[in-house]
């Protein structure tokens, strides 16, 4: 298993601006993602078994995008 962290620009629904966040990625999915201002933690369920076999290195960018659809639902 493969895990990344990044660092991203993102809105904080707590802080109600866009504030730069720490990200964790397994298999190129998020999985976490934690404001830097008020340490507000976000958790992502990951399927890892279905990551795992799918073998997906898919680019970050993709992720955030879907991270941006995920806020929206919280
Ligand atoms: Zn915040």
């Amino acid at each position: 298993m493969k895990d990344t962290q990044m660092e991203a620009g993102l809105y904080c629904n707590s802080c109600k601006e866009e504030l730069p966040h720490h990200v964790y990625y397994i298999n190129g999915k998020i999985v976490r993602v934690e404001c830097q201002e008020c340490r507000r933690t976000m958790v992502f369920k990951v399927d890892v078994l279905k990551e795992s076999i799918k073998r997906s290195t898919s680019v970050s960018l993709l992720n955030l995008t879907e991270y941006q659809k995920n806020i929206k639902k919280i």
